[in-house]
This record gives C-alpha cells, sequence and structure tokens, in this order.
C-alpha cells in the first residue's frame, strides 16, 4: 500500500465527513464508520509521522466555522478520547496511576448527545454563548440561541466559564418531527442533529420553539478555590446553572464499571440521547497536572456505548412481562449475524418507541447491537414497506396471567400490577438468586421455572425452606445436585446485607442504591422505620427513588418476606468492609481466571481489611494469579511484586 496516499486519502474524506457532520449537521456516514477510518489514520499516523498532513483530523477538535462571528475561545475547547471497552478505561486509568504513582479519585457521568458550548458570565449576567467550533474559535451565538434553561442572570458575581452540552429532549424531538412532517418538511435524523441544527436560528420565536436545553459540566474559569470537579459542579448547582444529577464518584474501577452499567441501563428511560458516560479525575490539581494532548484532556475518556446496524425483517412481535411487571413488546427478527452472534429477538422498549419508529409486523428493519444491551430496532425501511404489513396492537391484559395492564402514561408503559402474576414472581426470584444478588448457584431462570411450576418455591423466601429430598428424585436431579442447590441456599446467607437489600428487587433500587441505603442506614430494622424524609437525607436517593422504597417497604407482602428472611439468619446489618484485619495494610491485583467470579474474591479482600489496586507497580503487595494470567503476571514478576494462587490467598484469611 503507498501508506502517504493512504493518509493524504484518509485526511481529506474524514475532514469532508467532518464538515457534513459539524458544521452541515447532516451527517453522510454512520459514527461506526467514520471512527473505523479515524482510527486507522490514526494508526498509520503513529507509524508513518513523515506523512501527516498539516490539517489532519486527528490533531484538532471538531471543524472550522466558516460562517459569521466567529471568535476565539479565551480558554481552548477540547474533544474526549473515546473507549468502547473496560480495558481501554483500564489502560487509562493505568496512565494515571503512573503519573501519579496512587489510586486516583474518578467521577462518572452521563455523556450528553448533543453539541458543546462555552457560555460566559460576569457580574452575574449571561455574557457569550459559543461554539465549540474547531476548538480555538468558535461562533458566537449569544443572540441567536435559546437555551430554555440557561438562566440570563445568577447569584455569583465573579466571572465564569463554562463548558456545557446544549441538547433537545427526545419529547421536544419528536414532537417537532412530527410538526416537521406534518408540513412536508425533511425531519432531523436524530435530536443531536436537531439541537445543532436549531442553535443558528435568525428567527428567535422559531428558536424558543426548539426548547433547548443545556447541562453544565465543566468549569473551565473561576476565581473561587474550587478544589474538585464534583465541588465546580455542586458549585455551579447552588448559583442556579443546570448540572445533571446523574453523578458517581468511584474510588475503584469496579465501582467505575457499575457507575457505567448503571447510567447505560437508565439509557433509554433518559428524556435526553446520551451516547455514552464521561469518566474524569475528580481532583483539579491532578486535572492540571495531567493536562492535555492537542485534542483531548488526559484526565477524561469517554465510555462509548457500540452500536453496529444491520437490516432484518420483522417477522413478529411478541410481549414480555419482567419482574417489576413492566410489558416489553420484543421483535421477533428473521435471524441476521450482528457483532458476532446471531440475533433474531430486539427489544422495542414501549408503546412510544413503536409510534416513533412507525414500524409495523413485516417491516426491513435495521437493528443494533451496543456492548452488553439487548439489541434494539433504531429504524424503519419505510420505502421498503409491503402492502402486507400489520399493525402492531399492544395487549390491555397481561399476557402471562390476563389481569387488566396499568397504563403508565408518564414512562408510556402499560404494566402488569397484579402481584401474583406468575412472571413477576418468578421474575423476582431469578433476580433473587442472581450473581450480583444472592449469587445462589445452580438456581438459574430453568430451576426457578421449574421449581415455580411444581410449587415448590412459590417467592424467594421459599427458597430457604427447600431440602435435598424435596429435588432429588426429579427428573434430572441426583443426590449430589440437590445437596449443592441447598449448600448454595445456605452460603447465601453469608451474602453481605447490601447485597441482601439489592436482591429484595425493590424499584430503583440497584447495586449502587442499596449499598448506599446499606451504609446509610447500617440495618434492616433502621431502613424499615425510615421516613421519607430519612430516605431523600440519603446522598445519591432522589424522591422518585424515596417513594417508591418507602411504598415497597410499608407493603404487607414485603413485610413479611423480609421478616422471614430475617428468621432464615441473612444479613441484615452492615458491616463495614474493613472490619476483618487479616489483610490489613495489604493491597492486591487479580489477574486470569479464578474459579469464582472476580467480584467474589476482591469482596474477599475488602471484608478482611485489605485494598485492591487496579495496576501492576511497585506499591502493590500481592498479584492473585489464575489461569491464563497475561501481561499483568509478567509485569509482576519482572518487578518482583510477589505472585499467589488463589489457594494461598484463601489460607492468609
Ligand atoms: P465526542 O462527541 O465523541 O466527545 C466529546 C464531546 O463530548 C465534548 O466536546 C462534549 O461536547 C461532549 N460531552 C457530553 N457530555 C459530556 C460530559 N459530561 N463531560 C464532558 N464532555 C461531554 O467528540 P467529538 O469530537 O464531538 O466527536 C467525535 C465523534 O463524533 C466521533 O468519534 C464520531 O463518532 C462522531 N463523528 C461522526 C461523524 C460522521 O460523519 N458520522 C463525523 C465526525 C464525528
Amino acid at each position: 500500500m503507498d501508506y502517504k496516499e493512504r493518509i493524504s486519502y484518509l485526511t481529506d474524506l474524514l475532514n469532508k465527513y467532518n464538515k457534513a457532520y459539524y458544521i452541515d449537521n447532516n451527517p453522510i456516514v454512520s459514527d461506526v464508520e467514520y471512527d473505523t477510518l479515524y482510527k486507522e489514520l490514526e494508526q498509520l499516523e503513529k507509524d508513518y509521522p513523515e506523512f501527516i498532513q498539516n490539517n489532519s483530523p486527528t490533531k484538532a477538535v471538531g471543524a472550522k466555522e466558516t460562517l459569521s462571528k466567529t471568535i476565539n475561545h479565551e480558554i481552548p475547547m477540547y474533544s474526549l478520547d473515546n473507549s468502547y471497552s473496560m480495558e481501554d478505561i483500564e489502560e487509562f486509568y493505568e496512565r494515571l496511576y503512573k503519573m501519579f504513582g496512587k489510586d486516583i479519585e474518578l467521577t462518572v457521568e452521563c455523556k450528553m448527545d448533543g453539541a458543546a458550548l462555552s457560555v460566559t458570565y460576569d457580574n452575574g449576567r449571561l455574557l457569550q454563548v459559543v461554539t465549540r467550533g474547531d476548538g480555538k474559535s468558535g461562533e458566537d451565538i449569544t443572540n441567536t440561541a435559546y437555551i430554555s434553561n440557561l438562566p440570563k442572570e445568577i447569584s455569583y458575581k465573579g466571572k465564569l466559564i463554562l463548558r456545557g452540552e446544549v441538547f433537545m429532549p427526545k419529547e421536544v424531538f419528536k414532537e417537532l418531527n412530527r410538526k416537521r412532517g406534518e408540513m412536508g418538511q425533511s425531519l432531523f435524523a436524530n435530536p443531536r442533529n436537531a439541537a445543532a441544527g436549531s442553535l443558528k436560528l435568525l428567527d428567535f420565536k422559531q428558536a424558543q420553539s426548539r426548547m433547548l436545553e443545556m447541562f453544565v459540566y465543566n468549569l473551565a474559569y473561576c476565581d473561587e478555590n474550587i478544589s474538585t470537579h464534583e465541588e465546580a459542579l455542586n458549585f455551579c448547582r447552588e448559583i442556579g446553572l443546570p448540572v445533571n444529577n446523574i453523578f458517581f464518584k468511584c474510588s475503584n474501577l469496579n465501582m467505575v464499571e457499575n457507575a457505567l452499567s448503571e447510567i447505560e441501563n437508565m439509557r433509554f428511560s433518559l428524556p435526553y440521547d446520551i451516547d455514552g458516560a464521561v469518566i474524569k479525575v475528580n481532583n483539579i490539581d491532578m486535572q492540571r497536572q495531567a493536562g492535555f494532548t492537542a485534542k483531548f484532556p488526559r484526565w477524561a475518556i469517554a465510555y462509548k456505548y457500540k452500536a453496529q446496524q444491520v437490516s432484518t425483517i420483522l417477522e413478529d412481535v411478541i410481549f414480555q412481562v419482567g419482574r417489576t411487571g413492566a410489558v416489553t413488546p420484543v421483535a421477533v427478527l428473521h435471524p441476521v449475524l450482528i457483532s458476532g452472534s446471531t440475533v433474531s429477538r430486539a427489544s422495542l422498549h414501549n408503546e412510544d418507541e413503536i409510534k416513533r419508529l412507525n414500524i409495523m409486523i413485516g417491516d426491513t428493519v435495521f437493528i443494533e447491537k451496543g456492548g452488553e444491551i439487548i439489541p434494539k430496532v433504531v429504524s424503519v425501511q419505510q420505502s421498503l414497506r409491503s402492502d402486507n404489513a400489520k399493525e402492531i396492537i399492544m395487549p390491555s391484559n397481561c399476557p402471562i396471567c390476563n389481569s387488566p395492564l396499568e397504563v403508565i402514561e408518564s414512562d408510556a408503559k402499560r404494566r402488569c400490577v397484579n402481584p401474583k402474576c406468575p412472571a413477576l414472581i418468578q421474575g423476582s426470584i431469578i433476580h433473587f438468586a442472581s450473581r450480583d444478588a444472592m449469587d445462589i448457584k445452580g438456581l438459574g431462570e430453568k430451576v426457578v421455572e421449574e421449581l415455580f411450576n411444581a410449587h415448590l418455591i412459590n417467592n424467594y423466601a421459599d427458597i430457604y425452606e427447600l431440602k435435598a429430598e424435596h429435588l432429588e428424585d426429579r427428573e434430572g436431579w441426583g443426590k449430589v445436585s440437590a445437596e449443592n442447590l441447598i449448600e448454595a441456599v445456605n452460603e447465601s446467607k453469608n451474602i453481605p446485607f447490601e447485597r441482601v437489600l439489592f436482591a429484595l428487587g425493590l424499584r430503583h433500587v440497584g447495586i449502587i442504591a442499596a449499598r448506599l441505603l446499606a451504609e446509610h442506614f447500617k440495618s434492616m430494622d433502621r431502613l424499615m422505620n425510615a421516613t421519607i424524609n430519612d430516605l431523600e437525607n440519603v446522598k445519591g436517593i432522589g424522591k422518585e427513588t424515596a417513594v417508591s422504597i418507602l411504598k415497597s417497604l410499608k407493603d404487607e407482602n414485603m413485610n413479611q418476606i423480609i421478616t422471614r428472611l430475617k428468621d432464615y439468619g441473612l444479613q441484615m446489618e452492615y458491616v463495614q468492609s474493613n472490619t476483618g484485619a487479616s489483610l490489613q495494610g495489604k493491597s492486591f491485583l487479580i489477574t486470569g481466571t479464578l474459579d469464582k467470579p472476580r467480584k467474589y474474591y476482591e469482596e474477599l479482600i475488602l471484608a478482611n481489611g485489605g485494598s485492591l489496586l487496579s495496576g501492576v507497580s511497585k506499591n502493590l503487595d500481592f498479584l492473585i494469579a489464575g489461569e491464563k494470567a497475561g501481561s499483568k503476571l509478567d509485569k509482576a514478576n519482572k518487578l518482583g511484586v510477589k505472585v499467589i494462587s488463589q489457594d494461598e490467598f484463601l489460607s492468609m484469611i
């Protein structure tokens, strides 16, 4: 290959795509296609730096605005480095760890899918709103942009330069496209394009009707003494600026991983589009020391949700009932290969999504799969619709128990509210026994279904009444498998309180919320007696979650179940994870495959007073190496770090 020519070709092509994307708000290729070409160029430039072009898109942010009123940014605006996997995040962390020689506190927040703006206030007044442009200069849109939640005046009188993302809420986008459709105008492809396109409207009334909103995500300049990113966001919030409440502070990579999956889980229920999450170093001095490359801060990274699109046929729609009773329409697809696996089902989320997609049975659809997310139908090729296409009709009765469904307008969901619905009960038992909850090995989906249908368990408390003799004579079971399950059930009685709380499956209580509640209330009894005020006072628990927790805990059935679980000997008191002291002051890292999930060993380490490091360094006391240990083991051997097996580790406790 002529590398010089290829570099020059890719440079021109990506610059063309940049203009279409950033200036015209009308991308001509998908992000995946763009990112693939971008990575190729980046690699070629690394290998053949002598051929790098002056106008290389890898060395500049966005695209240069060629329109009117371009002004220089007082402080340059940057893009973010991209990552698509936890390994990338681990590498990011390792780089920082090397730089600072100690563990680093990170924050995780939503990556809003809109457009970046720089906003300046002075003397309590909004002075300037400027687009990111090429990072050095952008377009002054102070008088044209209308951002509904950005105050013209604030209580703080000092000078402030803020960075934030302007976006169009999904609802507004839907309505805008509906109206444009009615008037025969072209539709916006997504809320991001609609937001970017609405920033420069000349008609103020029209701009106002676009209902753009903004979230401030960084404080680029401020005279106050602010030492962390968290403090900066709180400060902005306190002086009346819009800041997203979804925010996680993480002291290790495990917590980062959990935060990323919590954000990913809520992704589709948020009222705005996000295309990932952003991980940042919390300490601002450290941010300053880490600095920037030509394009990115070294102290932040975007974790993007992977997405690949392929087309197939929607053959049918079925309705599934989840453990919360929510009825989800599921697309039955003609099987198709995507991201290395065959897909024949995709979520259609809810009724609104069916309307938004304007989808019918028989349509040719594009589906997308990102990371671990269930594939979803992203668009319909309307032009290919046949005359035989059939309308999708939402059920008014539960497809499992036939009781009438409750329609919840606020989240466009139909919900089965029959507490005796087998789908709800089975779902809650599966969740209770799952790995992150009570981790009862051998009690997966199929076994739960079998035992439930045989009336051996009617709720998750019944699991603790199971005896080996109930199981061993059943088809497919034997003495050993029956005893193993009973042993796993008994072992689960040692699972810490915060996971018991998560296992209960209270609505809105994920792993992180459960930990926050456990740390705050310390025991089930205190939590059961909490008032709404007590719950709202827990940092990280919002009003909606507080109301929902209170309602669940006051439920008579739930009360009885909790009393039974207590009687069976489950952990109902919070134990500070470093009370066990046998590993006090010792640091650990795990590599390779062990016979139990890593989380199990990590919890053991923390519970016994040890600490976890995220990379191999001289500060590491022990590397626990399992099968197929790779580069971390090599590095530990090089640095003379003690390497131990899982058995050696267990003998230390
Ligand atoms: P980006 O969108 O990947 O990430 C950087 C931006 O994230 C920041 O500028 C900021 O505006 C935003 N952001 C949102 N929430 C944030 C938060 N909480 N904290 C910090 N920043 C936050 O970067 P980019 O340079 O704007 O765009 C590059 C990407 O855009 C490419 O990777 C590609 O996927 C896409 N792109 C696509 C095409 C195309 O033709 N399809 C062309 C150009 C770029």
